[in-house]
């Protein structure tokens, strides 16, 4: 299998490992570093030597220079068999059990283009609506509101994962009708949730970003089926899942082939119960260290609150975050789901302008 990424440039230096005893034997990776000036012949004989090894090879084209990542299974991979071939200037075995969502891969930040927005670059990205779609009005007040006020994309729910079966589940398609109207209407790329392997080529067919909710996480078959499209994808972690569980599952889309995947932080299970879940702010320089994927902070669903909202959404923009996906309903009291989490859309203009202060302070346009 090969793969590309694109990367603008190499950032060093990479982690190297020096005790090959350390490696996982079940999955052992390996980045190979081009040299500087290698031909497209090189790499293709690098490539190819690669393949008839029997193991997977990836490509990470940058301008300055090229990556190849080696992807073994249980044979373990080798960094003597490459090390003499030509155009190659360094081969290092990478040690996380990550490894196409490993900075060690593609140092360079990875910066997604949907619909004309780019999400992980210098611009900070704000994705706003209600948690459900729950009719026409509702949704068309909510896109408007959120749009004025300067949102880059549109969320809501048509399939919604509710922790009791009593309660609303989602208009199903009828909603994902109405939110590709929403987007027609108002121009901004959607983002909604898909809880099927089964519904993902519905759904991939009416939104713009697929999110797979905090609580199908570890749900593989989705996981693999959302990874066998290119429509990018929000992954939110888990309510009790690690860091490392949360690449692990980016992991799985990734190595599916579709490298278009933001990673999400909306807060997790702790002893706290002031708040409805503890918004883990240290998983954002986190994530940002260990990956390469945009990181996306939910402040709406990490304090379950919308009086934190703001705080915590200033907070998040201030350790690093790309973007933040934040619930707004035009009338959060009489909202189906969310609504005590929800802004009003008076207190979304004001969090933007909040926001947009810290996010100019640390450098990122908004
Ligand atoms: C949501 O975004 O409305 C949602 C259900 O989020 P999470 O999966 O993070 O609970
Ligand atoms: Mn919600």
């Amino acid at each position: 299998m090969l793969t590309q990424h694109t990367t603008r440039n190499i950032m060093p230096p990479l982690v190297v490992a020096d005790e090959p005893q350390a490696i996982c034997k079940e999955v052992s990776a390996m980045v190979i570093v081009m040299k500087h000036h290698a031909s497209a012949e090189d790499i293709g004989r690098v490539v190819a030597h690669i393949q008839e090894l029997g193991f997977q090879a990836h490509l990470s084209s940058g301008e300055e220079r090229t990556i190849i990542g080696v992807i073994g299974d249980e044979r373990a991979v080798e960094p003597e068999n490459f090390a003499m071939l030509d155009g190659v200037e360094r081969c290092m075995r990478i040690l996380h059990p990550f490894k196409l969502a490993s900075r060690d891969f593609h140092p360079e930040d990875t910066v997604l283009r949907i619909n004309g927005v780019t999400i992980g670059g210098k611009t900070l990205v704000v994705i706003a609506g209600p948690c459900s779609i729950e009719s026409r009005e509702q949704l068309m007040e909510s896109a408007h509101a959120v749009q004025e006020a300067g949102a880059n994309l549109l969320r809501a729910g048509a399939y919604k994962p509710r922790t009791s079966p009593y309660a609303f589940q989602g208009l199903g398609i009828k909603g994902l009708e109405l939110l590709r109207q929403a987007k027609e209407e108002y121009g901004l790329p959607t983002v909604t949730e898909v809880m099927s392997p089964a519904d993902v080529p519905l759904v991939a067919e009416y939104a713009d970003v697929l999110q797979i909710g905090a609580r199908n996480m570890q749900n593989y078959a989705l996981l693999n089926a959302v990874g066998e499209t290119q429509t990018p994808v929000l992954l939110k972690r888990g309510l009790s899942s690690t860091i490392e569980e949360l690449i692990m599952a980016a992991e799985y889309i990734l190595s599916h082939g579709n490298h278009r995947v933001m990673l999400c932080e909306r807060g997790i299970r702790t002893f706290e119960t002031a708040t409805r879940n503890t918004f883990d702010i240290n998983a954002i320089p986190v994530l940002k260290h260990l990956t390469h994927l945009p990181v996306i902070a939910d402040p709406s669903h990490g304090t379950g609150k919308w009086d934190l909202v703001t705080p915590v959404a200033r907070g998040a923009v201030a350790a690093g975050a790309d973007g933040l996906i934040v619930e707004v309903h035009p009338n959060p009291a009489k909202a189906l789901s969310d609504g005590g989490q929800s802004l009003k859309p008076e207190k979304f203009v004001e969090m933007m302008k909040q926001v947009r202060v810290i996010a100019n302070a640390v450098g990122r346009d908004m």
